[in-house]
């Protein structure tokens, strides 16, 4: 492994084990099987069912493999859009959600909102949409969603489909399933792994919306994406080498209520240095609306740059995104950063 210590928001340092599972897979095969024989069938049995276990997926939602969570706004838009959607967001990715949706062709309502409040639910209340699409975990600028405001959000649109962005927190944060119906990532942020496969998670009412609408026009449509998967398989030849890598980090994980746990109390470390130094402060003032996956801060003196500090230590941290792209950095805070990393990251913290 390089000796830098990558903080990126993904692309993101890989579990510590992702050397020896490659060879592994190698040994036994995985970067040679097709993708319709006993083996990957197997393979993909195994994983949906070990995610299931450690993120607590519901029983009755279906997993299913394709190429990015990029791909996950187009498969929403031509699967399971009737009509209008709505899209509620504070950042970049959420926007570009909305703005690939009208791309394509539907009538999308944009509502923005501000990076330190709620969700603005009385504002929602009142639009029609048959599909709401959020971000759980808006990577641009180290926001994140409560379960009270998806309830919240929920509980005046029930009818509507709602589908959650949760990229830069799936297997990082608890999420709370049974409140959406479409949850999708990309596995190089919490999972750790190499880029090149995203995970979409479906609630019998996001598959019973699929079939009746019944769009069979695209290779990634999504009942030929359900149909494929409830034989544990896909509609294209997947990316066997990262299912089989997801199948083993996670084996090593602990359950997501763990996880969480572990993240939240280094966020607190890490809060708790940047109050004790005047030259570093956050992006989002409003404590209950930060992130613990991905941390947006700002460095305040202007006579020097963040990165090469960052850079003399051997430390990359991730740019600015967005229009926040230059009054701040970005850290993760995943999952595969080991105690140690945390420390240098504290320590860095602590000095700069
Ligand atoms: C990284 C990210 C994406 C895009 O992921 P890809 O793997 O590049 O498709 C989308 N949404 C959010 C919130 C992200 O953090």
């Amino acid at each position: 492994m390089s000796d830098k210590l990558f903080l990126l928001p993904g692309p993101s340092r890989v579990d510590r084990r992702v050397p020896k599972y490659l060879s592994d897979a190698y040994d036994e095969g995985f970067m040679s099987y097709n993708h319709r024989s006993p083996q990957v069938i197997e393979l993909i049995k195994k994983t949906t069912g070990i995610m299931r276990k450690r993120l607590n997926i519901p029983a009755d939602y279906t997993i299913t493999f394709v190429s990015s969570a990029t791909e996950c706004w187009q498969i929403i838009a031509q699967s399971l859009i009737k009509k209008k959607s709505c899209h509620i967001y504070n950042g970049s990715f959420g926007e570009k959600w909305y703005n690939n949706t009208v791309k394509l062709g539907f009538e999308a309502k944009p509502v923005e909102f501000d990076i330190n409040e709620d969700i603005p639910v009385d504002k929602i209340q009142e639009i029609k949409a048959d599909t709401f699409c959020i971000t759980h975990n808006e990577t641009s600028n180290g926001t994140a969603l409560s379960k009270e405001e998806i309830l919240a959000l929920r509980q005046v649109q029930g009818k509507a489909i709602l589908a959650v962005d949760a990229t830069s927190s799936m297997a990082g944060y608890k999420l709370p399933f049974n409140l959406a119906d479409v949850w999708y990532a990309s596995v190089q942020k919490c999972f750790g792994l190499p880029a090149g496969m995203g995970v979409l998670i479906l609630s019998p009412r996001a598959v019973e919306r699929a079939f009746k609408l019944n769009n069979t026009n695209h290779y990634n449509s999504l009942v030929n994406i359900i149909n494929q998967a409830s034989q544990f398989q896909t509609t294209h030849t997947p990316n066997v080498l990262d299912i089989y890598l997801m199948n083993r980090v996670l084996k090593k994980r602990k359950n997501i209520d763990k996880v969480h746990e572990d993240l939240k109390s280094r966020y607190k470390k890490i809060e708790q240095t940047v109050s004790e130094n005047n030259s570093v402060d956050w992006l989002v003032t409003n404590i209950d609306k930060r992130s613990y996956t991905v941390l947006a801060l700002k460095y305040l003196p202007n006579d020097i740059s963040i990165y090469q500090l960052a850079d003399d230590t051997q430390i990359v941290l991730g740019k600015g995104y967005g229009k926040w792209k230059e009054n701040t950095f970005r850290v993760a805070n995943f999952p595969a950063l080991r105690k140690r990393e945390i420390n240098k990251l504290l320590n860095f913290l602590e000095v700069i």
